[in-house]
């Protein structure tokens, strides 16, 4: 009798495995799947934020989570959270590491975390998921030193810098202006080492810029670049409409990039290829010519930027232009580059050596081509009548790259020249001034190259 149960009870039992490891094997619903802990394998905390470790579970609510700290090769641990019957699929703990974890000077801990869920067709054996990971204590912002840097930045002009970033967990550099712009920074020599142009825009009233060094921890330095700042004037015009341009040119580029002109008056067209037609050409030359790749700069030099032989310059940088008709205002812009007038379809030359990032249309600027130069420097070529160059081609210094005409919106043959320094447009005129090159930029990378390589010593 006692046989015959003691039997059956077993019988029972083996149905009850079998059906059990059957279920899990057959339906995803009974799978055996344990809880996903979703943190990554190495952190860095500079303390001053809890860190947040996020448990999730697709088929069955977390039951257990337990968190320990411990040292690298060290068998005691600290229990830094013990969460029991928590019965949710989704959470996030937030641990607080303990302050003496730094008075030890230990930089380096490791979490285990172990997490289970309550699945009952898993009665026999419960669905545990394990995962370590390395804790890096770093509470030290990283150290920012200025090596050498131009001694002045014109309203409209550029300037550079050669600094030092040490940290040994360093995650991004670069430098920020007042107005939020960011300016990229490049590997110079060697490691912890970098070089950068930056520019004022003269849209701004002033101009400051600050070296930001972050660490993976968060920690942040911040050193400002110390320039004299030098006011410059720009030309201000006033321009009067007239009954040819707004038929001429205003009228067939506003026909050609806008579908819904048809009931538009002068002025609309006017505004819309001024203004509308502006910015997006702008934008575009903006999102082209702010990117720069991170190569490491070893040696810079530059031949001065004289496009047009025998030209004279027509239009001014930055001429701030107020056009009026019939003495009514109507609209206004800046003149971003200068007007350079030589014989109609005129050789444009680079006298540097180039990648071409564009080579086409773009609105108002015409049919137009921009260089890459390297270290942040690009130079836009418009209104041309033909380019001898396409997009992807490399250049080398003083090639023919396309000829002037009167393409987009421009009334008399010339070349557009601008000179931007990611994405920001500089005053042409310096970078055809040889002393000015050489004070602002290649004597402060030699001041900066010496530094470096006499610290190796
Ligand atoms: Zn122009």
């Amino acid at each position: 009798m006692i046989k015959n149960k003691l039997f059956r009870f077993f019988i029972f039992l083996i149905v009850l495995v079998l059906l059990s490891v059957f279920l899990n094997s057959q339906f995803a619903f009974f799978k055996r799947t344990a809880p996903q802990i979703l943190v990554s394998d190495t952190i860095y905390t500079n303390l001053k934020t809890p860190l947040i470790v996020r448990v999730k579970d697709n088929s069955s609510p977390i039951k257990n989570v337990k968190i320990t700290l411990r040292k690298d090769n060290d068998n005691t641990s600290i229990v830094l959270a013990d969460e029991k019957n928590i019965d949710k699929t989704d959470i996030n703990l937030q641990i607080t590491l303990p302050k003496l974890a730094y008075q030890e000077k230990t930089k380096f801990y490791i979490l285990d975390i172990q997490a289970n869920n309550s699945n009952l067709f898993n009665f026999l054996m419960p669905n545990t998921a394990k995962k370590q990971m390395v804790v890096v204590i770093d509470e030290v912002s990283p150290a920012v030193k200025i090596l050498s840097s131009s001694y002045q930045i014109e309203k409209g002009g550029a300037a550079s810098v050669v600094f030092q970033a040490n940290d040994e967990n360093l995650d991004k550099v670069f430098i920020q202006t007042n107005t939020g712009k960011i300016f990229k920074v490049q590997p110079f020599i060697k490691e912890g080492y970098y070089a950068a142009l930056v520019a004022w825009n003269v849209k701004d009233e002033n101009f400051n810029a600050s070296i930001i060094a972050q660490d993976k921890a968060g920690n942040i330095s911040k050193q400002a670049l110390k320039y004299f700042l030098l006011n410059r004037n720009y030309r201000v015009s006033t321009i009067n409409l007239t009954d040819t341009f707004l038929n001429g040119k205003i009228k067939t580029l506003s026909k050609q990039y806008d579908q819904n002109d048809s009931n538009f008056t002068h002025f609309e067209n006017f505004k819309f290829v001024n203004e509308t037609l502006r910015l997006a050409n702008e934008e575009l030359i903006y999102k082209i010519t702010s990117q720069i790749d991170e190569e490491k700069i070893e040696n810079f030099d530059l031949n001065l930027f004289l496009p047009l032989k025998n030209s004279q310059k027509v239009a001014d940088f930055a001429d701030h232009r107020f056009y009026s008709y019939n003495g009514q205002a109507v609209s206004s812009s800046y003149h971003m580059g200068i007007d350079l007038a030589s014989t109609a379809k005129a050789p444009i030359i680079s006298n540097n050596k180039a990648k071409v990032v564009f080579a086409e249309e773009n609105g108002i600027y015409g049919l137009s081509a921009i260089l890459y130069h390297g270290f942040g420097i690009y130079t836009l070529y418009s209104h041309c009548s033909s380019l001898n160059v396409s997009q992807g081609d490399k250049i080398e210094a003083q090639s023919v790259i396309a000829k002037t005409g009167v393409s987009g919106l421009a009334l008399g043959d010339h070349l557009h020249f601008g000179v931007l320094i990611q994405g920001i447009e500089t005053r042409p005129e310096q970078w055809q001034d040889r002393k000015w090159i050489e004070n602002s930029i290649t004597k402060v990378l030699d001041k900066g190259k010496k530094i470096i390589l006499n610290e190796d010593k």
